[in-house]
């Protein structure tokens, strides 16, 4: 995979490759966005980019370095994943233990961390010295859909790249060429990925579209004179997805496609466009003011989420405040 195969980030693409073209690749990088636009594709081409034997600013994807990248077992080239739930202060260790060395086989260490809001304090700390003290054989690329809850002395310290959702067409053309879907298949499809197409390939396998329906069905059936079912709803949704990103990203979809029919604003930026009578119904019964009410509650939740609180407990508080 080269530079050209990351699709929809020119700009961004054009900034890096300018970087390492006039050798001024800047030794911390924050790639900020959505899940599923090609942050890490990006920082793993980036990688091999700085280490290929063959193309002077780009990834050939056959040299030695670029296999042994691609195989995850280059020497000068680490990804710290999370441990659990966060990134702890061993695993930076780790790196900068391995980061004080000259690169090993090839021309720059680089050490990629996807999730970088993850990094515990301590490891956010420790993360910082290295950030404070650049080294010119290094090269940081951080990665997160979250940048405030990035220490924003760390934010301050690297080179911010924010890379954009993915366009509809875009993902319905990649839909159609890679997983053979009909035109109209991969223009649903491409509707409710959001500009991300992670999230697109998901709904691609089916059961995501049809857990959709039901969570439709369900939160348009909660009321507040029901709170059993709603924590009934809340434990099921808890247990059915290891990632509630994409539930909430759903929700939030659901309430401001209603919010868009309230506000007539024109239907083609409708995403459940399938769901049209039901959107229709509900715009009657909530007033503008509620449904940015709920929407600021499916927030609040994700971010909850993000910082790790508990999940069950989250979603009951959720649930019971949209279904008011
Ligand atoms: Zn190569």
């Amino acid at each position: 995979m080269s530079f050209k195969d990351v699709l929809g980030q020119d700009r961004q693409i054009e900034i890096i490759k300018r970087a390492i073209e006039n050798n001024r690749i800047p030794h911390a990088y924050l790639f900020l966005g959505e899940e599923g636009v090609g942050k890490r594709r990006t920082a793993l081409t980036l990688a091999k980019a700085l280490n290929c034997w063959a193309e002077p600013a780009d990834s050939c994807d056959e040299c030695g370095s670029c296999r042994k990248i691609i195989n995850g077992n280059h020497p000068d080239v680490t990804v710290v994943e999370p441990e659990g739930n966060s990134i702890k202060i061993n695993q930076i260790r780790e790196i900068q233990r391995v980061l004080k060395y000259k690169p090993y086989e090839g021309k720059k260490k680089v050490c990629i961390i996807p999730n970088a809001e993850k990094m515990n304090l301590a490891a956010a700390n420790s993360i910082l010295k290295t950030l404070e003290e650049p080294s010119p054989d290094i090269v940081l690329i951080l990665i997160t859909t979250s940048p405030h809850l990035v220490l924003s002395t760390i934010n301050s310290r690297c080179q911010k790249l924010k890379f954009q959702p993915l366009t509809n067409d875009l993902i319905s053309k990649i839909i159609k060429e890679k997983l053979g879907k009909d035109e109209d298949a991969s223009l649903k499809i491409a509707s409710l990925a959001s500009g991300s197409l992670n999230r697109a390939y998901e709904l691609s396998e089916g059961t995501t579209l049809e857990y959709r329906n039901r969570l439709i069905e369900k939160i348009s059936a909660l009321s507040p004179n029901n709170i059993n079912e709603t924590f009934e709803f809340a434990e099921e949704m808890s247990k059915e997805r290891e990632e509630l990103v994409g539930t909430l990203q759903f929700l939030k979809a659901w309430f401001r496609d209603i919010l868009i029919f309230k506000e007539n604003c024109p239907l083609g930026r409708l995403i459940n466009i399938d769901f049209l009578e039901e959107i229709k119904r509900l715009s009657g019964r909530f007033t503008t003011t509620d449904l940015l009410g709920k929407l600021r509650i499916i927030n609040d939740a994700e971010l909850a989420l993000l910082r790790n609180s508990n999940k069950r407990l989250t979603l009951e508080v959720m649930l019971g405040e949209l279904c008011q």
